[in-house]
């Protein structure tokens, strides 16, 4: 494993038919104001995650959970996508559907660098759904506030309380029969400003490591904990180091 500044390597060079799997974490967004979990004075150091991110937060009080979203919506709505995520949309550009691009993210800020095909493995702020798994309505877009109890909308289907449509901590991400797929066939796998701390997805490197056949890079300011496992760590922040990253 090789770990250098971003700026020490050369930028990769993909193949004609080789295949892409980014995975993007919260670092990405870093840069555009929203916070990580990690930042010293991050949203995630005022909020217990097991009081707003859990199925057990939701059950004991639905309106501080709606609340936590409600603001994080509010201030996703006065970001924007820094180069980062406008290399990953002209990257997408150049490779089209040979680019698999997977984020951890909730927030909108792929879509609005230009980005088409995002992969939200753990959901998306703006979107909201049925608490009752039974029920047959799809998630929906939704910019909704909802401040207090008597605000939280309910189904149109059957009467049930819309929550976020996110992936909480205890629940299975979405999507992860066409994530192992993606990282069976990719010759490229790319994390960017990820802790690897958090799984499965933290696992999603030893999984392409155990197919033998693709290179293995991580991107961030600092090494992440599951870095072992990556081919090569280019350190720097994602806005610098991700423009720098292809040679298309
Ligand atoms: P994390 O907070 O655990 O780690 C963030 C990582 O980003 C760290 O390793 C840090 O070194 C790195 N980083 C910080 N600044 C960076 C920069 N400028 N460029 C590149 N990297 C930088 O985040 P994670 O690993 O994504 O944690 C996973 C969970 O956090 C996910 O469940 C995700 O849904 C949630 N999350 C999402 C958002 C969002 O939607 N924007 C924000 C916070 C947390």
């Amino acid at each position: 494993m090789v770990v250098v500044p971003h700026d020490k390597l050369p930028p990769l060079s993909i193949g004609p038919h080789e295949r892409v799997f980014i995975l993007t974490g919260a670092g990405i967004s870093a840069e555009s104001g929203i916070a990580t979990f990690r930042d010293k004075n991050g949203i995630w150091q005022r909020y217990r995650i097991e009081d707003v991110a859990s199925p057990e937060g939701w059950h004991a009080d639905a309106s501080k959970v709606w609340l936590f979203y409600s603001q994080r919506r509010e201030q996703a709505e006065s970001v924007h996508p820094n180069p980062a995520h406008r290399a990953l949309a002209a990257l997408e550009a150049k490779l089209e559907n040979r680019l698999f691009l997977c984020t951890q993210n909730v927030d909108p800020l792929h879509e609005l660098a230009g980005s088409q095909r995002v992969f939200h493995m753990h959901g998306e702020l703006f979107q909201s759904r049925c608490e009752d798994a039974n029920c047959t309505t799809s998630p929906h877009e939704d910019h909704g506030i909802y401040l207090t109890r008597e605000s939280i909308p309910s189904c149109m289907a059957c009467g049930g309380r819309m929550r976020p449509h996110i992936c909480w901590f205890g629940e299975t991400p979405f999507g992860m029969d066409r994530i192992m797929r993606e990282l069976a066939r990719c010759d490229w796998f790319i994390t960017i400003g990820s802790s690897g701390a958090v799984y499965p997805a933290a696992g999603f490197v030893e999984e392409v490591r155990s197919h033998g056949r693709a290179r293995t890079i991580y991107v961030g300011p600092e090494r992440p904990e599951n870095a072992g496992h990556f081919d090569e760590c280019r350190l720097g922040k994602a806005g610098e180091a991700v423009p720098m990253l292809f040679s298309l």
